[in-house]
């Protein structure tokens, strides 16, 4: 459910038509529900009610400080990947003592940001990790608390890129070396082993795979306790699948009825790294139509936004529903490509789609673009990211002005040696 709906054949987003937020800012945009996002993650937080739990959002899914800032509101954690990640979460006012960082390949200044900001746990991915983060923490005469990401071999049934718990993946470490990995762990002075995370990997439709892995981290729990080393946490990872188009979304419902009864057996608290099914339906991207042009029968409607606005398309195949800002009636639809202005022919955000045909100036809707939308942009082809809008209710704010052309070349220099000639 979200806040995206037409009315008479116009789009709006909560209270405000998307036409005119788009006459104001101008196009591409990303355009996001505050109440659409605050209300999946009610949803989410309410669906785990039963058992001790924390929500920490994955802020690479959408990490502008705006949008994390309404999750804190709501009483929301983090999971960060990088030191830039955890400063994004920590200007946005997430409370440090729920923030998860993980990562396979953190530096050594991103571990003591980490630990001089005194988060909640750091996610290890390696046993040369695990070392380094010990002569840290006890150079800085702190304890670190962590959680050893174990590879649980688990087919998550999802696209192969984003898959990370099969055991050739490079993530984390195998259940079958994890005991090994905590008896260590429990030994050295500088980290205090409170955790067993996992993330098996994303857009997962079914809940099976985590009953299937989550038993096998529970006995891993389970059997610690033998070794004297007491797991308080359970990191389930993030991974929830969302409806992008025809796909059956079960929501958080489904999945916690699954997962409540075999994480129930140890008395932990369950942290979940939610990102998509938070922020994914909570954003649209907003493209205008430049051009219709045909090649042989094939039909290209190109639109303002490209691959370096929204990747997924591109990199994954995935498909977003595309549909006109302002339903035009009475129109055929027609099978089209829908691309950008980049030159790469993997440019494309829907490929042979139904489209109502649509006009030159016309406004097009590429819905459930709020995770992994914005923070994939890139500036390739020199192209400006584009602007953030965020809408509540009848008020729309601007939380990420477009960049300029200034900004393409900010930090630029040509070298003394290159001027003078
Ligand atoms: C990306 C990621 C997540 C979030 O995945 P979603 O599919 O967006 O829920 C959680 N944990 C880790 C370690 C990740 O890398």
């Amino acid at each position: 459910m979200d806040y995206f709906e037409y009315k008479n054949g116009v789009l709006y987003c909560e209270d405000l038509k998307v036409s005119a937020i788009a006459e104001k800012v101008g196009t591409p945009f990303y355009l996001y529900s505050h109440n659409t996002l605050k209300r999946h993650y009610r949803v989410l937080d309410e669906a785990f009610e039963e058992i001790p739990h924390l929500v920490c959002f994955s802020v690479k899914a959408n990490s502008n400080v705006a949008i994390l800032r309404a999750l804190a509101n709501e009483g929301a954690g983090a999971d960060v990947v990088s030191g830039g990640e955890l400063f994004r979460a920590l200007r946005a006012g997430i409370d440090p003592s729920k923030i998860v960082f993980a990562g396979l390949g953190k530096t050594a200044s991103e571990i003591e940001y980490a630990l001089r900001e005194k988060i909640l746990m750091i996610n290890v991915e390696s046993s040369e990790e695990l070392m380094l983060i010990n002569e840290l923490a006890s150079k800085m005469d702190v304890v670190a608390p962590i959680a050893i990401r174990v590879n649980p071999d688990i087919d998550p049934q999802t696209h192969p890129r984003i898959a990370t718990g099969l055991k050739e993946s490079k993530f984390g470490i195998p259940l079958s070396q994890a005991m090994a990995e905590y008896e260590v762990a429990s030994k050295l002075p500088g980290v205090n082993p409170i955790g067993i995370h996992q993330h098996i990997g994303s857009q997962i439709l079914k809940p099976g795979p985590f009953e299937e892995s989550l038993r096998k981290i529970v006995n891993l729990a389970n059997s610690l306790k033998v070794l004297g080393v007491d797991i308080r946490y359970i990191n389930i990872g993030g991974g929830f699948g969302i409806q992008y188009t025809e796909e059956e979304a079960l929501g958080p419902d489904r999945f916690a009825e699954a997962i409540i009864p075999v994480v129930k057996e140890c008395n932990c608290t369950i942290i979940l790294e939610i990102g998509r099914m938070i922020c994914g339906n909570s954003g649209i991207l907003v493209t205008r139509v430049l051009y219709n042009k045909s090649s042989g029968n094939k039909k290209f409607v190109v639109v303002d936004a490209g691959m370096n606005d929204l990747l997924r398309p591109s990199l994954y195949g995935a498909e977003h529903r595309i549909e006109p800002v302002i339903i035009r009636r009475g129109v055929p639809d027609l099978e089209v490509d829908v691309v950008g202005p980049i030159c790469e022919s993997g440019d494309f955000l829907a490929r042979n789609r139904k489209l109502p045909r649509v006009e030159r100036g016309d406004l097009l809707a590429v819905f459930t673009a709020g995770a992994y939308g914005f923070t994939m942009a890139s500036n390739y082809n020199s192209r400006p990211r584009p602007a953030e809008v965020f809408v509540s209710g009848n008020k729309a704010y601007l939380i990420r002005k477009r960049e300029t052309y200034e900004d393409l070349v900010r930090g630029e220099a040509v070298p003394r040696d290159l001027e003078s000639t």
